[in-house]
């Protein structure tokens, strides 16, 4: 079988020409074996994505190609699964070293984690090595597990955004996120098991502006363009040009940051690092106008740690000139201002050359407007401590469903709130990808419930200092950094991510950041 999305983009092309003026019920199209059904019809409402001929695997269908869902599909055992992964992105990303690339501390490409490939590059290596070591016997075995593979793939991907769920017929509908492909061109996929794992969105709290003239920070989309913006002509170049005055110099090279959570502080921190070590060599007549400000609504930063933590990091910021600005509200954003209720209550405006704005979540729009699931207060999918969904009925009845699971920053298990964190995410994900193998292994379908192992959290404060609070106690400093940057490292998924990190790591050290701009 051709990858899903060439087969998908054949087709649309062959149904287009296909499709009939009047309705019919079922018409089967050859070439492309797709079908087009009424809404009567076994509940399907579009065009269906053709199911491989033979297959007797189950199809678990994975909404979301992030810390939930990538690592859910990695660990499903394909012998028993056939695994379709609905995301507008190709890759997973590896958001803790975000904040790194952000800054040219790591390049994009080793934060990201192609779905097709499942973090399995390994092989190629490994096959180079048999190959040179003559293990004849080894490439003839690896070589029969590939040609199985390629017969019954063992992860799909289409490229789309799921729009509904059906759960009395099972089946999601999705709309494709291809280029020159129209997003109106929603088809169906049947799932036997289906897990949404679509994570949340930034909160904005529809503050005017926000979503026009800030910047986030959760895909590498975004950390490219706060690179590019830092070295462009919004920033350095512009405030470098002999003709900018002292003052307008102050405000293209203030760095805003809106949120004082752990996402915050490390781009804070990453970005004094740039600064620090690269950007004063290039222009170091300019230093005297650079700042970097943190704003925060709470009375201080970095609230999920013990207050020393969170003290010692602020104590570490103001030595290092960044300032923090806390117990103020972001009122408004325009492309080079904000306008804030400051500390004391008054209304001030503050200019900026880049904002990057991190407060927080919001929900998935998929999820808030999803009406068949049970949801709490905040739009999370309410779950089971199994990660099932409650269903809602038309007569009010919310009943467990045990072939759809939510899990990852859009769910939380009922009576237990857990942190919107990778950590969590990732360990539900392992826990329900060990239950279905155990299922289709044993056919029992009592699933152990789920119980989360706190690793404790950790944030990056700039200058190779970090803070931990984890089960052992506290930490902070050096020995926190490397602390800090051992678990992310041992985190990372592929061995080619494993080998290329420390590299960038050290050949940045070594020769600075790279700060060309393309
Ligand atoms: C910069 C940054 C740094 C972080 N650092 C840490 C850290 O150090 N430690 C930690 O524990 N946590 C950290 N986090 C939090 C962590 O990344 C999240 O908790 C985690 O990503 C949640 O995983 P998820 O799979 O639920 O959602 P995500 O990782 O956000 O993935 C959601 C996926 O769903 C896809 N999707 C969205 N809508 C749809 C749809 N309608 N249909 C199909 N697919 C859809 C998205 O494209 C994406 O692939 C960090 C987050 C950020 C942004």
């Amino acid at each position: 079988m051709g990858s899903p999305t060439r087969v998908l983009a054949r087709s649309l092309t062959g149904c287009a020409a296909a499709r009939p003026k009047t309705s019919l019920n079922i018409i089967r199209h050859a070439s492309a074996g797709v079908r087009f059904h009424e809404p009567d019809s076994q509940g399907f409402r579009h065009k269906q994505m053709p199911l491989l001929a033979k297959d007797p695997r189950q199809t678990v269908v994975i909404l979301g190609s992030g810390w939930a869902g990538y690592n859910l599909f990695r660990h499903l055992d394909p012998q028993y699964y056939r695994c379709i992964v609905v995301s507008p992105r190709s890759y997973f990303v590896f958001t803790p070293l975000l904040a790194s690339t952000a800054v040219g501390t790591l390049e994009t490409r080793v934060v990201i984690e192609s779905v097709r490939d499942k973090g399995l590059g390994w092989r190629k290596l490994s096959d180079v090595l048999d190959d040179m070591l003559k293990r004849k016997d080894i490439a003839m075995k690896r070589k029969s597990i590939k040609d199985n593979e390629s017969s019954l793939p063992t992860v799909e991907l289409v490229e789309a955004i799921a729009t509904d769920i059906n759960m009395k017929d099972k089946i999601v509908t999705v709309s494709p996120r291809i280029p020159d492909v129209d997003a109106n061109e929603t088809f169906d996929i049947k799932y036997d098991k289906l897990a949404i794992a679509v994570g949340c969105y930034s909160q904005t709290f529809n503050i005017k502006g926000v979503k026009e003239y800030a910047f986030f920070l959760k895909d590498v989309v975004d950390a490219r363009r706060i690179r590019k913006r830092i070295l462009e002509r919004k920033c350095f170049e512009a405030a470098n040009l002999f003709l900018m005055s002292q003052e307008r110099k102050r405000e293209l090279l203030h760095f805003c940051i809106v949120g004082g959570g752990p996402t915050g502080v490390e781009f804070a921190a990453e970005l004094h690092d740039l600064i620090n070590d690269d950007m004063q060599h290039y222009y170091p007549n300019l230093m005297p106008y650079v700042q970097i400000t943190i704003f925060d609504v709470a009375k201080s930063i970095l609230g999920t740690f013990d207050r020393s933590l969170s003290e010692y990091a602020e104590q570490h910021f103001r030595r290092h000139n960044i300032e923090i600005r806390t117990g103020v509200r972001v009122q408004e954003v325009t492309g080079h201002s904000l306008r804030i209720k400051n500390e004391n209550g008054e209304d001030e405006t503050v200019n900026y050359g880049l904002l990057v704005w991190s407060t927080g979540l919001a929900p998935n729009p998929f999820v808030a407007g999803c009406d068949v699931v049970v949801k709490d207060k905040r739009n999370n999918i309410v779950t089971d401590n199994c990660l099932n969904v409650y269903a809602k009925h038309a007569n009010g009845d919310a009943v467990l469903n045990k072939d759809v699971f939510a899990l990852g920053d859009c769910a939380q298990i009922e009576h237990g709130y857990l942190p919107a964190t990778a950590q969590v995410a990732s360990q539900k994900a392992k826990y329900l990808s060990k239950e279905l193998n155990r299922e289709a292994k044993s056919k029992g379908d009592e699933y152990k419930p789920f119980v989360f192992n706190n690793r404790g959290v950790m944030a990056y404060i700039g200058g190779w200092r970090a803070i931990v609070q984890g089960n052992g106690g506290e930490v902070k400093g050096r020995t926190a950094w490397l602390l800090w940057r051992g678990a992310y490292f041992s985190m990372s998924v592929s061995i080619k991510n494993k080998i290329l990190i420390p590299i960038y790591w050290f050949t940045n050290w070594l020769f600075g950041r790279d700060i060309s701009r393309f």
